[in-house]
């Protein structure tokens, strides 16, 4: 005998036969996985909290941005929640990014609830470095294991070039100051820009040596109608041959889960990767969901479909209705991205700092 309800007055032999009325994908659930239909996990999760910024950089952003109104971006509160529910249905790995994350007022207050959170592992932060001056501290004491910072260019004059307002030694001492708070192998974002910081790439890698840190070297995605991108792609492939002929480069077994590829130098702790989404697919064991700042679950960075989680948690729903939902959108987790080298026309039409990189 099965029953799908339990009441107050359940018998006992009731309660050994209960089946929960849930569809079959979910059943899964309790034991804490969250599967797509293609069989692949999903345990990491990258969470925007803000899709504002101190920085305008010239790929990420228009010159002229228009931001969401506070009421359509997710609460704090809002943000631990859905995080708690990922973290309860089996993920491990939670980054969070933005737009600029540390420019969210009370990002801390988040960050430490995050940090505490039993299950999740790895909690990390991406940022562009301006505000890690006096937040490396903070971050450090309330959990968070690694940082990534973007740094495409250590001459500030091209830094203000590439972000319009920034100020390369802000974000330069916010890399001492990671350091001295505790951070080890915090990572360099570099995107990759022909005509650009091409130039440069070598030195970046020799900062990033002679820093201890490790230095991932990105192919720009076509997000967001900024520019054509075809005369500044540079290939993953090519940065690595031009690296090699400065640096011994040996290929590492290391494999994140995502688009990129590791290499080291020996005699050096430094790793470099790369993340190329263009020339080569990593779709197949792709472990990651993205949440933007107004509480989209996009399966995939990119494509356009998308699953409302702002919707269900402003409905006054319960628990489980999340879940549901956020199961629900492992269901339209596609196979793979559409990404190609015909970088004209953007294929996504939100801005990376409205996803979350
Ligand atoms: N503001 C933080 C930062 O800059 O690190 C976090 C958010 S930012 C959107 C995350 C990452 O996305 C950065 O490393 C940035 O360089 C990268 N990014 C932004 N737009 C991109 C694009 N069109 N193609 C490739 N990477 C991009
Ligand atoms: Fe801001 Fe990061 Fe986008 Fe630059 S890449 S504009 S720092 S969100």
């Amino acid at each position: 005998m099965h029953n799908e309800t339990l009441r107050p007055e359940s018998t006992p032999d009731e309660l050994v036969n209960f089946r929960p009325l849930v569809p079959p994908v979910q059943r899964g659930l309790a034991k804490g996985t969250l599967v797509d239909k293609y069989g692949r996990r999903v345990t990491y999760v990258r969470l925007s909290i803000t899709d504002r910024c101190d920085f305008r950089c010239t790929y990420c952003m228009a010159e002229e941005m228009t931001f969401l109104p506070r009421n359509a971006v997710m609460s704090l509160e809002e943000c631990l929640r859905v995080a708690r529910i990922f973290v309860g249905l089996g993920v491990n790995k939670l980054r969070i990014t933005g737009g600029e994350p540390l420019v969210r007022k009370d990002a801390l207050w988040l960050i430490e609830r995050l940090g505490a959170l039993p299950g999740l592992n790895n909690l990390v932060v991406t940022t562009n470095g301006s505000q890690l001056d006096r937040f490396a501290r903070p971050l450090f004491a309330a959990g968070v294991k690694r940082i990534n910072i973007s740094l495409d260019t250590l001459r500030p004059e091209r830094f203000r070039q590439i972000t319009r307002i920034g100020d390369v030694h802000k974000v330069l001492n916010g890399i001492v100051a990671a350091r001295a708070a505790g951070f080890r192998r915090t990572k360099l974002n570099v995107v990759m820009m022909r005509g650009t910081n091409d130039d440069e790439f070598i030195d970046l890698v020799q900062f990033a040596l002679d820093n201890e840190l490790d230095i991932s070297f990105i192919e720009e995605m076509p997000l967001g109608d900024i520019h054509g991108r075809s005369q500044s792609y540079i290939s993953a492939d090519e940065t690595r041959d031009r690296l090699a002929e400065r640096f011994e480069l040996l290929p590492s077994a290391e494999d994140s889960g995502g688009p990129a590829r590791y290499w080291r130098i020996p005699g050096s702790a430094t790793r470099v990767g790369f993340i190329s989404p263009h020339s080569h697919n990593f779709c197949d064991n792709c472990n990651r969901v993205r949440i933007t700042a107004r509480g989209e679950l996009y399966p995939c960075l990119g494509q356009n479909d998308a699953v409302s989680l702002m919707e269900v948690l402003r409905s006054g729903a319960d628990d489980d209705a999340l879940r549901q939902a956020i199961v629900g959108g492992m269901g339209i987790k596609p196979l793979g991205h559409d990404f190609t080298q015909q970088m004209e026309a953007p294929q996504v039409v939100r801005f990376m700092s409205m996803t979350g990189g």
